[in-house]
């Protein structure tokens, strides 16, 4: 077994046992030196994104100091929701190591499914009504930054 996998599955029991929240564990590595590693805390922290991905990511960033883990690769036990697919590009890692699937989570009670159908416009009712309002003046901080200067892209 791979040996970051394998401490990310320790993390999943671990988080799990604990109560923290579900059985999610990640770690993320650099140059072959774990950085961080983290469980789901859902519960421990009644916050709806501290799963095990975004933990490891917020965690390794403030160990590097910086927002870009290019450098790094995460491996999680499960595969990522939405969520954390997309807060590992926004981090802008290269590679991505996950053990179970998505099917495999929704077995036990964790669907990420209607995400996925409400991103592809194909789910037949949507939990968040969503609306476009007042476009133009939401655009107005956008005019801004595009004349900004000493702006750090990202
Ligand atoms: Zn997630």
């Amino acid at each position: 077994m791979n040996k970051y996998m394998k401490i990310a599955v320790e993390e999943a029991f671990t988080g799990m046992r604990k109560g923290d929240g579900g059985p999610f564990g990640a770690v993320i590595v650099k140059d072959g030196e774990i950085i961080a590693q983290a469980h789901n805390e859902v519960i421990k922290t009644n916050d709806p994104t501290m799963h095990a991905e975004i933990n490891a990511i917020r965690q390794a960033t403030k160990k590097l100091g910086r927002f870009d883990l290019s450098d790094c690769e995460i491996y999680s036990s499960c595969e990522p929701c939405p969520m954390c697919f997309a807060a590992i590009h926004w981090a802008k890692m290269k590679s991505l190591y996950f053990g179970a699937s998505r099917e495999d989570a929704a077995d036990i009670g964790f669907d990420d499914q209607y995400i996925y159908d409400v991103i592809n416009k194909t789910a037949d009712h949507e939990q968040v009504h969503t609306r476009i309002i007042d476009c133009d003046h939401c655009n107005e901080p956008f005019k801004e930054w595009k004349q900004k200067e000493d702006k750090t892209q990202y």
